[in-house]
């Protein structure tokens, strides 16, 4: 016997339609790449989409054809995710800050048919168009251009493709692919990870709980994450789920640009990884601001720093939902929402429970394993590989013919972790960063959060430098903070006390720049090959 209710599947066009219909007058406001602001509604955002679903048809697109963005956050990529997605094509957001070469082989790697890009990426489609092998489309996120016209031959614009007679949502199979999105892939090829309707609609769920992101109508969001970032962490998809006002900062990334946006449109909740923040932070001490709309912004991406915690807890009343996921889990695995039971902690207990990854959400189930893939106990001081299974986790890469999981079914995410009884997580580093001295570990990532506690560093790494006796030992390269000059010894006399004796660092390096990856990650495998020998060149 099979139960007896309606079955509908489970589509992206679903939450546009609701979000037009039940909040239709609900603003989403972006900056434009002129800089302007431009101010639509989820009814308006519904319509466009349709007529533009209507366009890319009319260019003999169709279900299944993967559609390139090499975009800002603003209105109109908003409504292409929805355009392209509803019509049963493939959203693939494309990340502008990879090397032109990686681009290249991404969209090459996805067969993409189409492109749609914003100005400030028509020199980086000027360059590489001729290499992109099944582009067929060059889309410019605008009006009629002349410039771009001549700088782009036979380049159609979006105002142009937008329709007059707007298409029907078609109905599709739930597990239709929606979208897809490469890992960053700092080490080898960059590899796709393919979204359903389905699965992208359980995570929208999902993160729009209490105990996850906690969204609803009462919120004005700022995704400061880019959509080209994990899907900017499923925000656009639960917006419009809970129908909450969205701004969206186009290309004005920088402190005083965000903070210009969070105080004029009254932003509640901000999302962006440890660098906007840092920006942020600075702009609001520059002016005075006290950002008082904002009362909680989510921090995820790579390691939230406690001092940064803290910060935004003591000075602007903001509460910090430290959050962790990956490209792998589209993206949310777990948010750092408090238990009741914990409700009442004293207020170092509360800072020191706030500082971890958080707890999964239904739908999400982690494990640890040692070397051999032995499951380790939920002790909170087991240190393991951290391993992930849940409705919103991919199986197989794209184009791959075997799966990506273990032989009982669950995702390596390749980070160092422990596990709690009550479901906390803490990541304790990258497999790949953690520092191996003498056979016992050392957590780079702890390393790091007493260094930028140091009021004279802005910013620091710490990586495993080669050893003669130990194999590795840690050592700390670091930005100092605007107009400081700290030594390196005051530096390392700053962690007596904090971590045992043996994980103290040996060294520390300062460096003008600490270099990014495209998602905002120190790549330490560059710093490692830069600074990895200097201890056995000091004959340390
Ligand atoms: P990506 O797929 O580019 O989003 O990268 C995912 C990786 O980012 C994870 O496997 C972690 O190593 C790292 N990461 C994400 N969130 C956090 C966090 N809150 N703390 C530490 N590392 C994180």
């Amino acid at each position: 016997m099979l139960g007896s209710m309606m079955k509908q599947p489970l589509l992206i066009s679903d939450l546009i339609r609701h979000a037009a219909r039940y909040h239709g007058d609900t603003e989403i406001v972006s900056r434009e790449t002129t800089g302007e602001i431009n101010v639509t509604r989820w009814a308006a955002v519904e319509d466009q989409a349709r007529r533009l679903a209507a366009g890319l048809r009319k260019l003999g697109l169709s279900e299944g054809d993967r559609i390139a963005t090499l975009a800002w956050n603003n209105h109109r990529h908003l409504k292409i995710w929805f355009a392209v997605s509803g019509a049963g094509m493939v959203c693939h957001t494309l990340n502008p800050r990879l090397f032109p070469e990686q681009l290249i082989f991404i969209a090459n790697d996805a067969a993409d048919k189409a492109i749609f890009f914003d100005r400030t990426f028509m020199p980086l489609v000027r360059a590489t168009r001729e290499q992109l092998r099944t582009v067929a489309h060059f889309i410019y996120m605008g009006g009629r251009d002349d410039e771009v016209a001549s700088a782009i031959p036979g380049v159609i614009f979006f105002d142009d493709l937008v329709q007059d007679d707007p298409a029907e949502w078609p109905v599709l199979d739930e597990d239709t692919p929606c979208s897809l999105c490469y890992t960053s892939g700092t080490t080898g090829n960059p590899k796709g990870v393919l979204y359903s309707h389905r699965s992208t609609m359980i995570h929208t769920f999902a993160i729009s709980l209490p105990d996850a992101l906690s969204l609803s109508s009462r919120e004005t969001i700022l995704p400061v994450v880019p959509m080209f970032h994990a899907n900017a962490w499923g925000i656009p998809y639960a917006a419009a789920m809970v129908g909450a006002k969205l701004v969206m900062p186009g290309p004005g990334l920088d402190g005083d640009s965000l903070l210009g946006l969070i105080d004029g449109q009254k932003v509640t909740l901000a999302l962006g990884v440890p660098t906007i923040w840092q920006m942020l932070l600075a702009a609001a001490e520059r002016s005075g601001s006290g950002m008082e709309s904002l009362k909680r912004n989510v921090i995820g991406g790579s390691a939230a720093a406690p001092s940064m915690i803290a910060t935004f807890r003591d000075k602007y009343d903001c509460e910090t939902i430290h959050a962790w996921g990956m490209t792998e889990t589209s993206p949310l695995g777990t948010a750092n929402q408090v238990k009741g039971k914990h409700a009442d902690l004293d207020a170092d207990a509360m800072a020191l429970l706030r500082l971890g990854q958080g707890r999964p959400p239904f739908g999400i189930d982690l494990r640890i394993v040692d070397d051999e893939g032995k499951v380790l106990p939920r002790d909170g001081s087991s240190q393991g590989a951290l391993q992930v299974r849940g409705h919103w986790v991919v199986d197989t890469y794209f184009g791959m013919d075997r799966n990506a999981l273990t032989d009982d079914g669950w995702f390596d995410t390749g980070d160092v972790a422990t596990l709690d009884d009550d479901g906390y997580m803490v990541i304790r580093d990258r497999t790949k960063d953690i520092i191996k001295s003498g056979g016992e570990w050392i957590s780079s990532v702890e390393l790091e959060n007493i260094a930028v506690s140091h009021p004279d560093i802005a910013m620091a790494a710490a990586i495993g430098a080669r050893h003669e006796k130990w194999d590795e030992r840690p050592i700390i390269v670091a930005v100092k903070a605007e107009g400081r000059n700290p030594s390196a010894e005051e530096i390392l006399a700053y962690f007596e006390g904090k971590v045992a004796k043996w994980q103290i660092p040996d060294a520390v390096v300062f460096t003008d720049a600490i270099p990014l990856s495209g998602t905002g990650k120190m790549l330490k495998n560059k710093l490692r090959d830069q600074f990895g020998g200097i201890l056995a060149e000091r004959g340390t």
